[in-house]
């Protein structure tokens, strides 16, 4: 039975993966500060063997014996990681540190969850691994863009340092049932308003771009990372490559909850990518990886999910979700 650490297990990706390492016989220990996390996402999770949680910031020094360790910790959300920027990029420098510090001292793998933001507002269009992108250093995402670049450079360091066994995914946006309705990113913000009959704030234009990757895909993508040959050490795009603009995704949304909200557009975010589309040639050739769950489908299990959080209009004084995030 191998022992596996899964930071930032108590957040959405982390929650799921924490279960699908269960369910393959691991042992898991769920390190989380529940920055962003909830005790809710890991509640079915407590009653089964072989799963632990350690509560503490990932940047604290952490101990034990692992096979394994998923490095997931990290606010991800824009506003969450941007409510207290200097926090978020301590905790992608320092806590990816720690972290290679641990698999160290363990002999352990170790699979860092760097993101496309990396490749900034890119000029590359779709994004493949070689591209180094084009990032601004001082706005208002660099504490995220840049905490997760500064990452993806240690992991490479301590490789070459020290022989360390690395895995680095660089993750596209990825959404399913498990989010936080309160989250803040494209997909629960137009569900849940959808559902609420509230307007579909479309930020901008609304033709930028993004490729939605479902849950269960991304997880799928990950464990294979992990387990793939230790050649497999370069960075891999986990993504679904089918770009939609955000204004045809709230059109989806509308359709698929049947709502009768409308559409209204707000100011655009500073520095927001104008397009984002993964390539997936490793993915394919290395992890035999490509996704399975596309859009419509994976909206359809989402809005179920969100489902639950929507207070009817006529109760409408009781809170909608019970939001965990501490800033
Ligand atoms: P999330 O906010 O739901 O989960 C992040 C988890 O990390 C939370 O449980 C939070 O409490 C925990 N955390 C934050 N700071 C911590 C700290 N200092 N110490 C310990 N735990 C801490 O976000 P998510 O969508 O599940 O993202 C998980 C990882 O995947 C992140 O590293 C994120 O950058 C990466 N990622 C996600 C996406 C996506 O679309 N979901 C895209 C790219 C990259
Ligand atoms: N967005 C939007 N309305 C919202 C939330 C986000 O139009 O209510 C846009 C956002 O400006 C971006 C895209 O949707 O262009 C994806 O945003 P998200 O925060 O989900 O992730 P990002 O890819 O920007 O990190």
């Amino acid at each position: 039975m191998k022992s596996v650490l899964v930071t930032g297990g108590a957040g959405f990706l982390g929650s799921h993966l924490c279960e699908r390492l269960l369910d393959l016989g691991a042992r898991v220990t769920c390190l989380d500060n529940f920055y962003t996390g909830s005790h809710s996402n890991v509640a079915h999770l407590v009653r089964r063997n072989g799963f632990c949680i350690v509560e503490q910031c990932v940047a604290q020094k952490a101990f034990g014996e692992f096979d394994e360790i998923y490095n997931l910790a990290s606010p991800a959300s824009p506003p969450h990681y941007q409510a207290d920027p200097i926090y978020t990029f301590k905790t992608n420098i320092i806590g990816t540190m720690n972290m290679l510090e641990l698999a160290r001292r363990c002999d352990a793998k170790i699979l860092q969850a760097s993101t496309s933001e990396i490749y900034g507002d890119p000029l590359v269009h779709p994004q493949r691994e070689d591209y180094w992108g084009n990032v601004n250093t001082t706005g208002i995402r660099s504490c995220y863009d840049e905490g997760k670049r500064g990452a993806e450079t240690l992991v490479y360091d301590y490789q070459r340092t020290y022989g360390l066994n690395v895995r680095l995914v660089r993750i596209f946006n990825t959404y399913g049932p498990g989010m936080n309705p309160e989250d803040g990113r494209v997909v629960s913000n137009f569900i849940t308003q959808a559902l609420r009959g509230e307007d579909l704030t479309i930020y901008g234009d609304g033709l930028q771009t993004r490729s939605f990757c479902y849950r269960d895909d991304l997880i799928e993508g990950m464990i294979r990372l992990m387990d793939a040959p230790d050649t497999v050490s370069f960075p891999v795009n986990i993504g679904n490559p089918t770009e939609f603009t955000v204004k045809e995704l709230a059109e989806l949304v509308l359709e698929l909850t049947e709502s009768s909200s409308r559409l209204v557009n707000m100011p655009l975010p500073q520095d927001d990518p104008l397009q984002r589309c993964p390539d997936i040639s490793r993915a394919k050739k290395y992890l035999d990886w490509q996704p399975e769950v596309q859009l419509r489908e994976g909206l359809l299990k989402s809005i179920a999910y969100f489902r639950q959080f929507i207070v009817p209009a006529e109760s409408k004084s009781a809170p909608a979700s019970k939001v965990e995030f501490r800033s």
